[in-house]
């Protein structure tokens, strides 16, 4: 698994979770995502913050809510530690 991979893919995360890119690139970062473990968990905590968010009254801050998801996250988050060897 090359670090390269891993940055393409998460430059292009937001895209991929906003549905703007093209199929075929937005293939190739699903790929990589169902792939990549730390990637894939990085969709998930990121989908789930677009998730809260926009069910948010627009006067939330969207700085502290991001904060308070992620930590909400942090601690519910599955082990790291996958013994896949
Ligand atoms: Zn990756």
């Amino acid at each position: 698994m090359s670090g390269d991979e891993c940055e393409g893919a998460l430059e292009r995360l937001y895209e991929y979770l906003d549905g703007e890119l093209p199929a075929d690139v937005f293939a190739e970062v699903e790929e990589h995502l169902d792939d990549c473990a730390p990637c894939g968990h990085e969709r998930d905590v990121n989908r789930k913050l677009i998730e809260v968010i926009s069910r948010c009254p627009k006067e939330a801050a969207p700085e502290d809510l991001r904060e308070k998801v992620l930590s909400i996250i942090a601690t519910s988050r599955a082990p790291e530690s996958e013994d896949r060897s």
